[in-house]
């Protein structure tokens, strides 16, 4: 849906009141939801509530078209508390995301509008068991029978999966032929309630333990025309559509990265200050301050690039580079962050009290979320060496 108007940026203060409602609503319950592995889809509702869940919607729509820059400091300020919680609003983003660039149909306007006012979480869902970063040989099949569609498949990694009440599914056209030469994509909004979804188990993950990701069965699932997200005028084909969804939210996500480190650099900086060696506190120490300089110096570079990247993308350019290298280097940076942090602990790094191994165990997954390293080397090197 095209969306002309002019994006809105979160003032300090309003960054400031959102900070306070994730210290007091989210902090005081993340290590208990890590512990045990649970969503916490209350939080989400309060969001909802209070109009974070939906600001990415045009202001006619009931959101404050918030611009990506202001999403992305959003993020970061919620990965500061819990990687997974940020994972999960940026999953259900990444759905709208591709919902609001489809063609303006009454339907889709009538599923925008309703969640204006009313909470519910939506999933992306593109990545197949057999078929990981290969997203061309993706082969959940849609056909076109008697005016609406079928859809046959298996998603993996779908986040929010248990819990979403609509999911976009990345489909391709269902061929006579095992030999495809240009096979064609499309994407659908599919209901929770339709027959033939089923779902898995809730995965039980190494770290953003406290956002939901499951498996999505889809068995002759029946999808109304008006639930096709149709291709907008200057994109080519539904994978256009979902890559530039995706390309977009792998800002947020460098963001988030940005989120974690400023954490594990928080924690570091006050536990070393009160540990004492040899007389005096850690955080004297040349090389121990010189290992946290590095931490933020390369954090706060790859926050320049998601702003560049944000600011890019929201006018209107749509070259992939700016976010896939914000992207890579975030999930780089955020690893080596977090382990020179669990270093700098000692053996207590490595213990669940002091908090900071669980950013050890987020913080991997910046490296593959949405594409990993290769992935966004690949998207680089398109651009770079075709000069
Ligand atoms: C917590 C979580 C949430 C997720 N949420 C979603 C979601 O909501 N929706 C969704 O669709 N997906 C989601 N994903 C999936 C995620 O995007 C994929 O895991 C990711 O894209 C990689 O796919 P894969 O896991 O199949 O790895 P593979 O594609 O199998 O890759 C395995 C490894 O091989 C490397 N590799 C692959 N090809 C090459 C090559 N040609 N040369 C060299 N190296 C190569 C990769 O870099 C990687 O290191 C989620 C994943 C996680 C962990």
């Amino acid at each position: 849906m095209k969306n002309t108007l002019p994006k809105t940026d979160l003032t300090e203060d309003e960054l400031s009141v959102f900070r306070q409602f994730l210290k007091f609503e989210l902090e005081p319950r993340v290590k208990e939801y890590d512990e045990k592995g649970e969503f916490p889809e209350g939080f989400f509702r309060k969001m909802h509530d209070l109009g974070y869940l939906q600001a990415f919607l045009p202001s006619e729509s009931g959101g404050t078209n918030l611009s990506t820059l202001s999403l992305a400091k959003m993020m970061r300020a919620m990965a500061f508390h819990s990687a997974g919680i940020s994972t999960s609003f940026a999953g259900n983003l990444l759905a709208w995301v591709s919902i609001l660039q489809a063609q303006e149909t009454e339907d889709l306007q009538r599923v925008i509008t309703e969640y204006s006012g009313t909470f519910f979480l939506s999933s992306f869902c593109f990545t197949e068991p057999e078929h990981g970063s290969d997203v061309f040989r993706i082969s959940t099949t849609f056909e076109e029978v008697g005016g609406e569609f079928i859809l046959n498949g298996k998603k993996c990694f779908v986040t929010n999966g248990n819990f979403a009440k609509q999911f976009v599914v990345v489909a391709r056209r269902k061929s006579q032929s095992e030999i495809e030469k240009n096979p064609e994509f499309q994407l659908f909004l599919v209901p929770r309630e339709s027959d033939g979804v089923s779902f898995g188990k809730p995965y039980e993950k190494m770290g953003h333990r406290e956002s939901n990701t499951t498996d999505l069965y889809l068995s002759r699932v029946r999808v109304p025309r008006e639930r096709q997200l149709r291709v907008p005028s200057g994109m080519r084909s539904g994978l256009d559509l979902a890559f530039q969804s995706i390309q977009r939210s792998r800002i947020l996500l460098a963001a988030a990265a940005c989120g974690v480190a400023d954490r594990a650099l928080d924690l570091a900086r006050t536990y070393l200050k009160d540990r004492v060696l040899y007389g005096k506190s850690l955080l004297t120490q040349p090389q121990i301050r010189g290992t946290l300089v590095q931490s933020h110096a390369e954090c706060e570079a790859v926050w320049q690039m998601c702003r560049y990247a944000g600011e890019a993308w929201d006018s209107g350019a749509r070259d992939f580079t700016p976010s896939s290298m914000a992207k890579l280097l975030s999930g780089q940076m955020v690893t080596r962050a977090t382990q020179s942090a669990v270093e700098l602990f000692g053996g207590w790094g490595c213990v669940k009290e002091f908090g900071i191994e669980k950013l050890y165990r987020d913080a991997k997954f910046y490296e593959i979320l949405e594409g990993p390293t290769f992935v966004q080397q690949a998207i680089i090197a398109k651009e770079l060496l075709s000069k």
